[in-house]
């Protein structure tokens, strides 16, 4: 059992009070909150060591510069994958999965198709569907059965020999699935088809290992793994990262520069143009040695325990629909309850200190499968406790019995 107790003291937020009433903080999935060992970690870098990284012979700049490269290292042992020139620094997951549509999808020709899932968070949706202005190629989208899992016999129907690509969640920021991706990866690999896997929603929960998937692509966010915002991460295969032209031009990101011509860096500088957060780097590699410290699988049992607290007791109130009810689930649980209007719901929980995400999530295709508009959130984090799930179950039962 982890002593949540003294978790919770590293995150004076979690101490605040919000209309009156202490603060439940049940809104993880799309910010964590943020230890006090990231927050000095950012102070002692602008107080004492901010220099640019990469630039400068002095040595404040070659402090900064193997501090950066230091978190790469540490991305790529958090990942596994092989080598620390297949982590590109990003400013969180939406930003790597526009440059491997922008980048990768330079190579899709009209009449290619690519493979999403309805689940898919719009920022895995909408980068694709730019290509489409200036390409021709065809979206194909797999479907849930009612516990809001992938079918999986759709899927492999869905493959034929103009599909070029597969780009699919991890985990669903809305239902909680636990995709199959290791077994999705392969059914592709069998079809000559990268994958990419948006891990946002994954790796703050889950033991990540690209190796093991076999994943081609992965990305994350630093703000939802209690690091800083602003930063986040591209693993890609060095041979398909290789192939693949620079997404952005300017600093770093170069061999040599003349007006006629330009060659480009190394991985993963040829991904990498300006000047990076490295301020935020410098966080994330704390972040990572905190989640280390606790252990991503303690987490994930705490976090479990906390989903199943709240789906026995949200269960138990009258009119309560809960979507996404996967055999593999993570700590997110989307509901509505009778006809109560989910901003309603998410007005009336935060004048009784509970903070959850009220709308679509990002998730409009999911929505429309579900014939609704939105629903109310709740997702855990490690610093959530029993008793803040027993308020939480409390209040919704109290504003259902008011309307
Ligand atoms: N993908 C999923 C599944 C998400 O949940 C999110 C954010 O909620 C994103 C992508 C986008 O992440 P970011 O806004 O950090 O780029």
């Amino acid at each position: 059992m982890l002593d949540i107790e003294s978790i919770r003291n590293e995150y004076p937020i979690l101490s605040r009070e919000v209309c009156g009433r202490p603060l439940i903080y049940l809104d993880s999935a799309a910010t964590s909150q943020t230890p006090r060992c990231v927050v000095e970690r950012i102070n002692e870098m602008y107080f004492t060591k901010k220099a640019n990284v990469h630039r400068g012979v002095h040595q404040l700049s070659q402090e900064a510069t193997e501090m950066q490269e230091n978190t790469r290292e540490k991305v790529r042992a958090f990942l596994n994958a092989a080598e620390k020139e297949e982590i590109i620094f990003t400013r969180g997951t939406t930003e790597a999965i526009n440059l491997v549509a922008s980048s990768y999808g330079e190579r899709l020709c009209n009449g290619d198709e690519i493979i999403l899932t309805v689940m898919e968070h719009h920022s895995n949706i909408v980068p694709w569907q730019l290509l489409q202005k200036s390409k021709r190629i065809r979206i194909k989208v797999v479907k849930i059965n009612e516990n809001g899992e992938l079918n999986l016999d759709l899927y492999r129907n869905l493959f034929t020999e103009n599909t070029r690509f597969v780009s699919l969640a991890h985990v669903s920021n809305v239902l909680g699935t636990v995709n199959p991706v290791k077994e999705m990866i392969a059914i592709a690999h069998s079809h000559g088809v990268p994958v990419l896997i948006d891990g946002a929603q994954s790796a703050p929960h889950l033991k990540i290992d690209v190796r093991d998937l076999d994943a081609d692509f992965f990305v994350c966010s630093a703000h939802k793994m209690y690091g800083p915002t602003g930063v986040g991460v591209l693993y890609g295969k060095r041979r398909l990262l290789e192939a693949m032209p620079p997404y952005q031009g300017g600093g770093e990101m170069i061999g040599h520069v003349t007006f006629e011509k330009t060659t480009f860096a190394e991985l993963p500088f040829k991904f990498e143009a300006g000047t990076p957060d490295f301020v935020g780097i410098a966080a994330f590699s704390e972040a990572i040695d905190y989640i280390n410290r606790i252990g991503i699988d303690n987490i994930a049992e705490w976090e479990h325990h906390l989903l199943r607290r709240a789906t026995d007791g949200l269960t138990q109130i009258p009119g309560m629909r809960i979507f996404g009810t996967a055999a593999e689930k993570s700590g997110v649980i989307s509901f509505l309850v009778g006809n109560i209007h989910h901003y309603d719901m998410g007005m009336l929980l935060d004048k009784l200190g509970v903070a959850v995400r009220t709308g679509h999530h990002c998730a409009q295709p999911l929505m429309q499968h579900f014939g609704i508009e939105g629903t109310v959130r709740a997702s855990f984090g490690v610093y959530n406790t029993e008793a803040e799930i027993d308020a939480f179950v409390a209040a919704v039962d109290r504003v259902a019995k008011m309307f």
